[in-house]
This record gives C-alpha cells, sequence and structure tokens, in this order.
C-alpha cells in the first residue's frame, strides 16, 4: 500500500511530493498522465517565479519547470504516467484507480489543477499566448502602459480588469450583456476608475495579427463593429475545475466542494475528509500562481506526512 499517493504532477504536485518524501515517507506516488510539469509549461514568459529571473531571452514555462521532477526523484518520489479515473475511500483506506490499474493508498493529496474556459471566438487559440491571455497577473506586466482588453462580467473579469488599470494604459471591459455579475463593491471600483471604458452588450467576433502577436479585437456592438487596436486580450469567462477524480458513483463528491466546483480546504490543505489534501489551482481562493501552488504543495506534503506517521504506526 502507499503512503501518498499525489493526483497530478503540477507545481503543487511536485512539491507535495518532495516534502512529503524528504520528510520521511516511503512509497510515494504521483499520478500524471503527461509529462510532470504542470500548465505553465505551456507559458512562453514567466518572471514572477521570485529567485529564477532572466532578462533577455525570458524563462519559458518549460525552462523553469525542468529542473523539478529530477529534484524530487532524487529524494524518493515515483511517477506513475496514467490517468486517475477515481479517488475513493472505505475502512480507512484510499483507492485510486487509473485506466488500467487500482492502487491503496493511507493518504491522498489532489493537485488536478483548473482550466480557464475558451470564449470560442475566431482567433481564440491561434494567439492564446501571443496576445490572448487567462492570466493578468502573469501577463499584465507585458503591456505596460499599453491599452487592453478584457472580456467577461464576473468577478473575475472585474477584479483582473481592476489590477490591469494599475498598469496599462487603458481597458476595454467588454461584456456580452449591460450587467455585470460581479459583486456590487467591485462593480462600482470599476465604474469608478477612469481608465476603464465599459464596452457592454458586446459580442467578440475575432481577434487579429501577424506572427508577432496580436494586433486588434474586432468586436459587434448594438449592430456596428468595433475595431480596437490593442496587443493585448484577456479572457475572463469562468473556470472548469479538474474535480472529475473526486466525484463518487452516488453523483457526490469524496469531500466538500463549493458551488464552482473548487475543493474546500483549511489553511493546512485538510479537505473535509480526513487524509485527503488539495493543493494549488484546485482549492478555493487559490492565487492562480506557481509560486502560491508550490506553497500549497510544500504544505499538504507536511501535513500527510504526519497524518499517514500518527495513524498508521506500522
Ligand atoms: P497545474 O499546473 O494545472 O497541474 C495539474 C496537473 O494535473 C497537470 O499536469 C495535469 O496534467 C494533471 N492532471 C489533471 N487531471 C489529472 C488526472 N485525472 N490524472 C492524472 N493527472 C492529472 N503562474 C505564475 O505564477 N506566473 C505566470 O507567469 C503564469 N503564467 C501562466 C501562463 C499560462 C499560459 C498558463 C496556462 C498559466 C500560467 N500561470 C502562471 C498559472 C500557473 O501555471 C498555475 O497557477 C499553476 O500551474 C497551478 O499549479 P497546479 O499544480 O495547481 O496545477
Ligand atoms: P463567472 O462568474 O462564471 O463569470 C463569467 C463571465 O463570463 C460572465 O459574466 C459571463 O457572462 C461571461 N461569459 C461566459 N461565457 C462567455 C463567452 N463565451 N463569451 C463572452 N462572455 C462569456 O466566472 P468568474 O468571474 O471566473 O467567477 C467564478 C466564481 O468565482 C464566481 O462564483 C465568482 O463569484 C467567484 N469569484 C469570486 C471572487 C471574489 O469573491 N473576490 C473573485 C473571483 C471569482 P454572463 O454574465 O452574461 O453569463
Amino acid at each position: 500500500m502507499l503512503d501518498l499517493a499525489i493526483i497530478g504532477g503540477g507545481p503543487a504536485g511536485l512539491t507535495a511530493g518532495l516534502y512529503a518524501t524528504r520528510g520521511g515517507l516511503k512509497d510515494v506516488v504521483m499520478f500524471e498522465f503527461g509529462m510532470p510539469g504542470g500548465q505553465i509549461t505551456q507559458s512562453s514568459e514567466i518572471e514572477n517565479y521570485p529567485g529564477v529571473f532572466r532578462e533577455e531571452p525570458p524563462l519559458t514555462g518549460m525552462e523553469l519547470m525542468e529542473p523539478w521532477p529530477k529534484q524530487c526523484m532524487h529524494f524518493g518520489l515515483k511517477h506513475e504516467m496514467a490517468q486517475v479515473k477515481k479517488v475513493t475511500k472505505s475502512n480507512n483506506i484510499f483507492k485510486i484507480i487509473t485506466d488500467s490499474q487500482e492502487f491503496e493508498a493511507k493518504s491522498v493529496i489532489v493537485c488536478t489543477g483548473s482550466t480557464p474556459k475558451r470564449a470560442g471566438f475566431k482567433g481564440e487559440d491561434e494567439f492564446f499566448g501571443k496576445g490572448v491571455s487567462t492570466c493578468a497577473t502573469c501577463d499584465g506586466f507585458f503591456y505596460k502602459d499599453k491599452e487592453v482588453a478584457v472580456l467577461g462580467g464576473g468577478d473575475t473579469a472585474l477584479e483582473e480588469a481592476l489590477y490591469l488599470a494599475n498598469i496599462c494604459s487603458k481597458v476595454y471591459l467588454i461584456h456580452r450583456r449591460d450587467k455585470f455579475r460581479a459583486a456590487p463593491p467591485t462593480i462600482e471600483r470599476v465604474m469608478k476608475n477612469d481608465k476603464i471604458e465599459l464596452v457592454l452588450n458586446a459580442h467578440i467576433q475575432e481577434v487579429y495579427g501577424s506572427t508577432m502577436g496580436v494586433e486588434g479585437v474586432k468586436v459587434l456592438k448594438d449592430g456596428k463593429e468595433l475595431d480596437l487596436k490593442v496587443p493585448g486580450i484577456f479572457v475572463f469567462v469562468g473556470n472548469n475545475v479538474n474535480n472529475d477524480v473526486l466525484k463518487q458513483d452516488d453523483g457526490n463528491f469524496l469531500c466538500d466542494v463549493n458551488d464552482n466546483g473548487e475543493v474546500i480546504v483549511n489553511l493546512n490543505m485538510h479537505t473535509s475528509l480526513n487524509g485527503l489534501y488539495a493543493a494549488g489551482d484546485i482549492r478555493i481562493n487559490a492565487a492562480k500562481q506557481v509560486v502560491c501552488a508550490a506553497g500549497d504543495g510544500a504544505v499538504a506534503g507536511m501535513e500527510a506526512l504526519n497524518y499517514v506517521q500518527e495513524h498508521f504506526n506500522d
């Protein structure tokens, strides 16, 4: 039986594995169906992970993550290249069910992340990472003193529009209705911000550009086409939380999740179920940053270690 099963091999899962194995757990397996590294490996530049800054050319997400698996494996973490279908628990033992095998584990950390939804306009996929972004904290600085557009009308879109307004010269906030679903105080702050221009009842038709990246966005508003010449467009139309592994046969989740499907944890990454932890973008109130996911993973790894040592004293 495994001491610990880690589901997901991004920054949270890898760091959880490092802390658990280096802390003394022997049989720790990280289940990751792709190469370890997580979604940051899709990013062409990362400049906010402390301690590893490179100005020219900027550090890529792939370069940032490249040494992580080797460091973790050195302390004993094992990688099982498999997609986990389901995690269950009975008689104090977890079962990890993959495509082809079943494993038993004393404790589990879920680090499967979440995936920003795409809005579906023309050019969105083509220019993703080349002007189309789903992360203002990650990419906002690249548009310092430039004009950008934000799509969406929820809390994330409005909060990120405010964040971008601190950096950029102007923010066009494009929303498909004339009512926002964000919290009223956030709407009020957006309304009062001189740098944010609302583009309401509007639909993005196309993002266009060249091999160098986005040059503008065409928007249909009140039957008229607007051509906003912006080099960056930030899409915030909701998230898909990767929580399928926690769904049980009766339709319930293995532990408590909020209305958005994010796993509810306390400050020690404990879920509502003993021995089950969640770390990184899958959890409530996640900052959705590599450094934060790694921090969560460290906490969860140490907590799992304590749990196994306390409850399985063999
Ligand atoms: P993830 O990195 O999403 O890792 C989850 C892993 O779980 C994935 O590797 C996935 O394959 C695996 N997985 C999922 N389901 C299963 C399953 N059922 N079985 C097995 N494996 C599974 N953050 C920053 O700090 N700075 C930046 O500049 C930055 N830029 C970004 C740019 C882009 C384009 C993107 C997409 C993200 C960016 N981020 C950035 C955000 C950052 O990547 C995430 O916050 C971070 O990766 C979250 O780590 P995680 O370990 O929680 O999840
Ligand atoms: P969200 O609340 O689901 O809002 C998504 C927004 O995108 C909506 O305004 C929606 O328009 C729009 N949209 C969806 N699909 C679209 C498409 N294809 N094209 C154009 N627009 C599209 O998502 P979120 O803002 O990420 O928030 C998710 C959850 O986290 C919410 O419960 C939110 O309250 C919470 N959250 C809370 C805070 C906070 O409390 N500070 C911060 C961030 C998020 P419609 O309005 O027309 O549907």
